[in-house]
C-alpha cells in the first residue's frame, strides 16, 4: 500500500516509536503530521471503528444523528474486520465510536472490549468516543486497554445538559439532569484512577458565551484535555446556526484568556490558517500556537484516518461523512480504498501542506462552511510555526 522513501525497516521503527512515545502537547500520534515525510504519500496510521449506531442520547449538535437507531443487524463478523485491519501494517492508532461504544453489557462484551484489546495487542494508541453516561462497571472493564477517554461537554449548567442531550429523544426523562450527574461522576471516578479523560466542546451560539465555564468545569472534574472544534454541519448539527469566523474567534480568545493552564487545550478542525489572505485570522493562529499546553491538531479524516463501520463494513472518510461510503471492506482492502481516495479530485483539491506552518490543510466540513471558494492549492503560509 505505502510507497516507502527509504528504508521499510527504518519506517517501522519510527512508527513504532509513535506507538510508544508518551501522549501529550508535544507528541500526539493522533496528528497526521507525524508522519509526514515517511513516504512519498500519506500513510494510513488509523482507524476508527464505528461499533454501534445506537444510543441512550439524541443531542442536537449531533454530527450522526440521522444514523441513530434502537435496533441493529450486524451484517459482517468481527473476524472480517479484524482481518482487514490486521493487513493495515502502518497503524499508530485506534479509536472506536458510535453512537455510544457501551450502550448494553453486550456491545461491550462482544464488540467494544475485544477491539480494544486487539489494538493493545498491536501496541496501538487507542481511543474510545463516549457519552460517559453508562454505569462505571462499563468503563472501569475497558479501561485498561484505552489511552484516552473522549466525551463530549457542553454543558455550563445540569439545565443546558437536559437541553442539548434530549433535543431530539422521543421521550425525556422525569430526571433529565440525571445523567450529567452521573457523567459527572464517571468523569471523577476515572480520572482519579488514573485514566486519560479528554472532553470535547463544540463552539455553538449556546457554548461561546460560555465557553471559559466549560472549561473551567473540565478542569475541576479531572479532564487532562479540552479539545475545541467548530460545530461539524452534519446531521442533527446541520439544523444549528453556524457560527461567524468572528465569533469563534472572540470565543477562542476568551478560551485561552480564563484558561486552567495545566489542561491541555487542542484546538481540531481549527479554522484559522496560517494563508489566510485577513491578518486577523492569521495573528489569531500564531496566538494559538504560542500558547503553553495548547496545540492545534492537523486534522486526521481522510490525512491519516479512515472510518468503518463494524455493522456493514462500510468505509467513510470521517464518522459523519456526507460524502457516503468511500468503499467497503468485504470487497477490498482498506489499502485500496486508502489508495483511491488519495487519488481523488476531492482530496487532492483540499490535501494542502505547507512545513513552514506545519499545515496540511483544511477540514472539509470547515470548507464547505466557511471556505467554499478558496483554492487551497493557490495559497501558502504566510506566517510559521
Ligand atoms: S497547508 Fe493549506 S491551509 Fe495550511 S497554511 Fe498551507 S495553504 Fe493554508
Amino acid at each position: 500500500m505505502a510507497v516507502w522513501h527509504g528504508d521499510k525497516e527504518l519506517v517501522h521503527r519510527r512508527l513504532a516509536a509513535l506507538r510508544e512515545g508518551a501522549i501529550s502537547p508535544h507528541h500526539d500520534p493522533w496528528d497526521p503530521y507525524t508522519t509526514v515525510g515517511l513516504s512519498s504519500k500519506p500513510l494510513l496510521t488509523s482507524i476508527e471503528v464505528t461499533v454501534t449506531n445506537t444510543c441512550n442520547l439524541r443531542c442536537e449538535h449531533c454530527a450522526v444523528g440521522d444514523v441513530l437507531t434502537y435496533v441493529e443487524e450486524r451484517l459482517i463478523s468481527l473476524d472480517q474486520l479484524l482481518a482487514r485491519i490486521d493487513e493495515v501494517d502502518t497503524l499508530v492508532t485506534f479509536s472506536v465510536t458510535g453512537g455510544e461504544p457501551t450502550a448494553t453489557p453486550k456491545l461491550v462484551d462482544e464488540v467494544t472490549r475485544p477491539l480494544l484489546q486487539y489494538a493493545k495487542a498491536r501496541g496501538l494508541r487507542t481511543q474510545i468516543n463516549t457519552n460517559l453516561t453508562m454505569p462505571l462497571e462499563r468503563y472501569e472493564s475497558i479501561a485498561e486497554w484505552v489511552d484516552v477517554i473522549h466525551i463530549s461537554y457542553n454543558y455550563p449548567e445540569p439545565s443546558e445538559f437536559a437541553r442539548i442531550a434530549y433535543a431530539y429523544a422521543d421521550h425525556v426523562p422525569q430526571d433529565p439532569e440525571r445523567l450529567l450527574r452521573r457523567m459527572d461522576a464517571n468523569i471523577r471516578a476515572l480520572a482519579e484512577a488514573g485514566c486519560f479523560v479528554s472532553a470535547e466542546t463544540i463552539l455553538t451560539h449556546a457554548t461561546l458565551p460560555r465557553i471559559h465555564e466549560i472549561h473551567a468545569r473540565i478542569a475541576e472534574l479531572g479532564c487532562r484535555r479540552h479539545e475545541i472544534h467548530p460545530l461539524y454541519p452534519s446531521d442533527f448539527a446541520a439544523r444549528m446556526r453556524l457560527a461567524s469566523l468572528e465569533e469563534l474567534a472572540a470565543g477562542v480568545r476568551r478560551l485561552l484568556e480564563h484558561r486552567d493552564p495545566n489542561v491541555w487545550i487542542l484546538f481540531g478542525t481549527f479554522p484559522f490558517f496560517a494563508c489566510s489572505p485577513d491578518p486577523e485570522h492569521r495573528e489569531l493562529w500564531r496566538y494559538v500556537i504560542s500558547q503553553p499546553n495548547t496545540t492545534i491538531r492537523n486534522d486526521p479524516d481522510g490525512r491519516n484516518r479512515l472510518n468503518v463501520s463494524s455493522l456493514t463494513g462500510d468505509v467513510l472518510v470521517a464518522d459523519f461523512a456526507s460524502l457516503g461510503p468511500i468503499g467497503n471492506i468485504t470487497r477490498e482492502s482498506f489499502g485500496a480504498i486508502w489508495d483511491r481516495w488519495l487519488s481523488s479530485e476531492l482530496a487532492r483539491r483540499y490535501h494542502c501542506h505547507c512545513p513552514a506552518a506545519r499545515c496540511l490543510g483544511p477540514n472539509l466540513l470547515v470548507v464547505e462552511s466557511y471556505y467554499q471558494d478558496v483554492d487551497w492549492q493557490a495559497r501558502e503560509a504566510l506566517v510559521s510555526a
